[in-house]
């Protein structure tokens, strides 16, 4: 049986993110950590590497597919009850003590992370999609820029076929892996994890990549949500979220910010799992910076409507929800509040068509997604 490594090693092509430097060298861009690989080694994320000073990027596999609610993602503002098709692959270049994903994310640091992936076909990776009845193709559950080449030739399938695309990233992104992405990318949500370097640091980044990048897909005009894992001790504190929610309400205070509760996951289990009034005390500060669309995550029922989108000047219930369920929906078809006509920031269809939260897929049992051996 091969290794995970050669497994990895194997499935590659070459990267269209890099450039050669001398002595064989090379510099990658799909992320902000931007690289120089010496030959015969991998980048940080583990995925990437230098073989004769050609860069060999990840291809044709999956660590993971499932279709559910795009609420999941999450994603409030953007086509609400859409079925999101998610799939990712290996690797990630941060190591968050955290990380609800370690499985995938972490499979060529961790040992105990193991991961069979699954030889995967972009056609066919959509086609399953539109059975599943999917509106959005989503690249998730690794870090996907460090795999943009493969995101990518899945998002040209997509578009072909009348699918929305989307990244669930850490958003430490580079002016080169956005540019290549635009095109084909419809919506991006960041985990902005903190607004502090030194955390940042601990993670494994740098906080300057990751606040340029939001502020780029703002710019170029992708639709993107904030999410912010509350974690008690590490980035909960009042003088941190000011700062935090006044850079986005800066960027524009438009942006929905989703504050969610941590529970003890992968190697952090010292801190305290967040309270309902944690959460509540982030939405406080959030507002008071001007931030219109602020949602408390992963404690339903339990944040006093924080869950719900109101609209920001009449403050009429325009969607309530129960964690990803959505229980009523009010927005007009022309993505406007039916009382006072302001148009809700978001990408909204014309019709809201129920939210279909029972698709079960089995991808083990699929015609074509195998385990590679
Ligand atoms: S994706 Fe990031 S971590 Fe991986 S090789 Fe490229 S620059 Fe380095």
């Amino acid at each position: 049986m091969p290794t995970l490594r050669e497994i990895v090693n194997r499935n590659v092509k070459e990267g269209d993110l890099y450039e050669k430097l001398d002595r064989n060298r090379v510099r990658c861009y799909a992320c902000g950590h931007c690289c120089p690989i010496p030959e015969g080694q991998p980048g940080v994320c583990k995925v990437r590497f230098n073989e004769g000073g050609t860069l060999y990027v990840p291809w044709g596999y999956v660590g993971g597919v499932q279709c559910d609610p795009i609420e999941k993602k999450p994603f409030f503002h953007a086509y609400p009850g859409a079925l999101a098709y998610s799939f990712g692959m290996l690797g990630c270049d941060l190591h968050c003590g955290y990380c609800q994903n370690w499985v995938t994310s972490q499979a060529l640091r961790d040992p105990s992370a193991i991961s069979s992936p699954l030889r995967a076909d972009p056609e066919k990776l959509v086609q399953d999609a539109l059975r599943q009845g999917a509106k959005v193709l989503v690249s998730t559950y690794n870090e996907p820029l460090i795999t943009s080449e493969w995101a990518v030739a899945v998002f040209k399938a997509a578009k072909s076929a009348g699918l929305l695309t989307a990244f669930v990233s850490n958003g430490n992104g580079t002016p080169q892996v956005l540019e290549y992405l635009r095109p084909w990318i419809d919506l991006y949500k960041v985990d902005l994890k903190s607004f502090s370097d030194r955390h940042y640091h601990e993670l494994g980044g740098r906080i300057g990549p990751i606040l340029d990048t939001i502020r780029r897909l703002h710019v170029m005009g992708i639709w993107m949500e904030l999410v912010t894992l509350l974690i008690p001790g590490f980035n909960d504190s009042a003088d941190e979220l000011k700062k935090l929610a006044a850079f986005v309400a800066d960027v524009s205070p438009d942006i929905p910010w989703h504050v969610t509760a941590f529970h003890k996951d992968y190697k952090m289990s010292d801190p305290e799992n967040t309270r309902p009034e944690d959460l509540m005390h982030a939405v406080e500060i959030a507002k008071a910076a001007g931030l219109r669309y602020v949602y408390a995550g992963n404690l339903p029922g339990m944040v006093e409507g924080h869950e719900n989108t109101y609209c920001h000047r009449c403050h009429e219930l325009l969607v309530r929800r129960y964690s990803y369920l959505i229980e009523e929906y009010r927005i007009s078809p022309d993505g406007r509040c039916p009382t006072c006509n302001t148009a809700i920031p978001g990408r909204w269809s014309t019709r809201f068509d129920g939210q279909i939260t029972d698709r079960p897929f089995l991808p083990r049992r699929s015609s074509h997604l195998v385990t590679i051996s």
